[in-house]
């Protein structure tokens, strides 16, 4: 295919670059800044230097604009809040006498006060910090941070084009301060929040700037006609200012909707949308409304948020129907590459063959440029890049990592029954109550104990090579026994074996599962200071061999109670890894879910009779536009009872989730047809308990009593009287008792004295419940 070559020549660009460094240096100089052992300018100055590093890194690819004021020392969200003057009355006084301290005291909260709530950005895992607002707010602006990196990339002689939460996305990322009544609507602040995004306009102009660039990635969610009507009267207004930037609108991690045909009309001058496959139906939506005649468009073709090579001829394709649909268009990311971690080439573990399908954010930049110089010169000015994408896509689609056929030939032959348990769950729970012969309202833990100081070290010095596999393993027996005591000595009804043996729930089950691919250096930011590497499934699933039986059956071996096995489930194994983009989620889940069915079965067969499969992440990545849910949900639960379904009706199937809003779920939770599910629910008091017992739902449950997030003990009587609450929406034939969630985080006393009051109150509410 040749592509004529463009009228304007098409500019390359992104929205935001990794933040924390090659080694990542800054996680360390922040922490070192609360430690007291970095002073306050050598924070900054190791900041400056990392701007400038990947400014310079950008440049040095090709990029033409680089965006500005996407750096932050904590949030982004955060820097906007700053940025607007909305610092909430508790932290007004800190942020007074010294911005820095002020900012991290918002994010962390400290002795005293309470930082701001935490929450996920959009459906990826970065945290944004929520911001506070109520019909008192006064915003106020402070442009400072957003001029003086503007700045700082000006002196370098590059084009920066500074990169805004957009207001009306402010807004709805808002919640009401507390004190304010929860039925306040942070839109209704709108007219007061744009004088301060114009001054903040004003002053990049003044200082410069030709674009800026506000995000609007809200808008891509479903949204009311109020909402929409919000957007159109922000855009008139910041369109018709008098001495402002030219204004580009970015949407990104879906299809815009009824919002494109607003912004389409707005007064500004540029759009980006999300061109990746979810937003694809961008592109009919953009000719429909008639292009965008006399403005710039953006297109994101790159996907910003995975991390696998992007098919060049397939983005020069659409870029080029685009071309005909603007009067510019340049090529960016589908959204910031905050998301991705920084560069492949530094993983020496991976195999060189398997490296060439991995794009990690410096990839992406030089994908960006070369799509770009293909989109101006056409496409024999990018030969040989072409063929070499030719070529990796070729390696990744015929290689037998990406395709095995005994893992694909099983795939196809689940059938509908394989994904149902043989019988009813009534005729299971009398089979359950024969074979397990529980007390009422059992107690139970979620799986993780405390993973104490001397764990971590034995997983240090068995990485170091100062003890070998048999040394490490013996530790992990040692802190095993020392689980299974505690627990019988307290008196718990199902045991767990601590989960000693797992640096992480995900990470674990990845790296001995076949198909999946662990890096070195692929941190990515999920929230402040904490970066993870999320492994990526890569290839067909399968299973060499058990993965959790030993140390299950180790921890039976030491008691007479029930020891609960304990796996990831499905939905979340894909939720918190990079998932393959050359075949459906829906597909990629069913194959991790029959690689763990084979471990349930193999528990099964070992001798255990309870088996949790964890689902955290069911109701996260649940899709950000409603249209979109059912097929999610339906995927989603089938992948679950794929794995669970293969058991004897006397097995009992456990789950747990976590983080509340369960309320829009609750169907899909009850299709899991897990024989009993736990739920955090401490800190909401029981609501849902009430959810459950609304919906009808059938089967047995466990709310948390016991709030993990927090090292406070609760006593036996609090306890006691969260049971009491539950009874009255869960039958006591259906009402487990344990904590919120896994104890991993916790110390070792608060978790003792904790577990004590937990049974002593399933002890006295037994009592009262007992005929004397
Ligand atoms: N079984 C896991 C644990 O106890 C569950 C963790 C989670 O829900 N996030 O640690
Ligand atoms: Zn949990």
């Amino acid at each position: 295919m040749t592509t004529k070559s463009a009228a304007a020549a098409a500019r390359a660009t992104v929205y935001g670059y990794p933040r924390q460094g090659r080694s990542r240096e800054l996680k360390k100089a922040i922490e070192g800044y609360w430690k007291g052992r970095v002073t306050a300018a050598d924070l900054r100055a190791t900041a400056a230097e990392l701007r400038r590093a990947n400014w310079q890194e950008l440049v040095g690819t090709g990029i033409h604009e680089v965006p500005t004021g996407d750096f932050s020392y904590y949030d982004h969200v955060l820097d906007t809040t700053v940025m607007v003057g909305a610092i909430p009355e508790r932290h007004r006084a800190a942020v007074e006498s010294d911005a820095m301290d002020g900012y991290f005291a918002m994010a962390r909260g400290t002795q005293d006060v309470a930082p701001l709530e935490m929450t996920k950005w959009f459906d990826t895992n970065y945290h944004y910090l929520v911001p506070e607002l109520g019909p008192d707010t006064v915003f106020t602006a402070d442009p400072g941070k957003q001029v003086a990196e503007f700045k700082e990339a000006l002196a370098l002689g590059l084009t920066p084009r500074p990169v805004i939460v957009g207001p009306v996305t402010y807004l709805l990322l808002a919640k009401p301060a507390p004190g304010v009544a929860a039925g306040f609507d942070p839109l209704t602040l709108l007219d007061r929040l744009l004088p301060v995004y114009a001054e903040v306009l004003a002053d990049l102009r003044a200082a410069g700037a030709q674009w800026v660039q506000l995000d609007e990635p809200a808008l891509v969610q479903d949204r009311t006609p109020a909402e929409l009507n919000a957007v159109q009267r922000a855009y008139r207004a910041l369109g018709t200012l008098a001495d402002r930037p030219k204004l580009l609108v970015a949407s990104y991690f879906d299809r815009l909707g009824d919002a494109l045909p607003i912004l389409a009309k707005a007064p500004v001058e540029g759009l980006a949308l999300d061109f990746t496959e979810t937003a694809a139906a961008n592109l009919d939506a953009l000719a429909a409304v008639g292009g965008l005649p006399g403005k710039r468009l953006v297109a994101g073709v790159v996907n910003g948020r995975n991390i696998w090579v992007n098919d060049m001829e397939k983005s020069l394709a659409t870029l080029g129907t685009l071309l005909g649909l603007a009067d510019r268009v340049d090529v960016a990311a589908s959204c910031s590459l905050l998301h991705v971690p920084l560069d492949a080439t530094t993983e020496r573990d991976i195999e060189p063959q398997i490296l060439r399908w991995l794009a990690f954010a410096r990839q992406k930049a030089a994908e960006i440029v070369t799509l770009a110089r293909g989109l101006t010169h056409g496409t024999d000015a990018i030969a040989a890049e072409l063929s070499a994408n030719r070529t990796a896509l070729a390696s990744r689609n015929s290689s037998p990592i990406t395709r095995d056929p005994t893992v694909r030939a099983r795939s196809s032959a689940a059938t509908d029954a394989d994904a149902r348990r043989s019988q009813t769950y009534p005729q299971r729970s009398a089979a359950q109550r024969a074979h397990l012969n529980l007390p009422l309202l059992p107690t139970t833990t979620i799986g993780s104990f405390p993973q104490t100081g001397e764990l971590r070290t034995a997983r240090a010095d068995l990485r170091a090579g100062r003890i070998d596999t048999a040394g490490y393993e013996e530790r992990i027996r040692a802190e095993i026994r020392e689980v299974v005591s505690f627990q019988e000595k307290t008196g718990l009804d199902v045991l767990v074996h601590g989960e000693a043996e797992r640096n992480d729930m995900v990470q674990y089950f990845a790296e001995r599962l076949t198909g999946y691919l662990a890096t070195q250096h692929g941190w990515v930011q999920s929230y402040g200071t904490r970066y993870v590497r999320p492994p990526i499934l890569a290839g067909d699933i399968s299973r060499p061999e058990p993965m959790t039986v030993r140390w299950t059956t180790y921890a039976q071996s030491l008691t007479d109670r029930p020891v609960k096995g304990m796996l990831t489930g499905p939905v979340t194994m894909l939720a918190w890894s990079f998932v393959r983009d050359d075949q459906s989620r829906a597909e990629t889940a069913r194959q991790v879910a029959l690689a763990l069915r084979d471990e349930v079965n193999d528990l099964e067969a070992a001798g255990t009779s309870v088996i949790q499969v964890d689902e955290p992440a069911l109701r996260e990545t649940l899709p950000l536009r409603a249209a979109d849910r059912p097929t999610y949900l339906a995927w989603a639960t089938e992948a679950f009872r794929l794995t669970t379904s293969g058991v004897r009706p006397d097995t009992q199937i456990h789950t747990h989730m976590c983080y509340a809003e369960f309320g829009d779920i609750i169907q899909a939770i009850d299709d899991l047809d897990a024989d009993v599910i736990s739920l955090e629910a401490a800190r909401s008091h029981m609501q849902v308990a009430h959810e459950l017992a609304a919906h009808g739902y059938p089967r047995e449950a466990g709310p948390g009593v016991y709030d993990i997030h927090s090292p406070r003990v609760p006593s036996a009587q609090e306890v006691a009287a969260l049971l009491r609450t539950a009874l009255k929406a869960i039958p006591a034939e259906r009402l487990w008792v344990n904590p919120d969630c896994g104890l991993k985080t916790r110390g070792w006393p608060e978790t003792r004295d904790s577990l004590e009051s937990l049974v002593t109150a399933a002890r006295t509410v037994r009592a009262e419940l007992l005929p004397s």
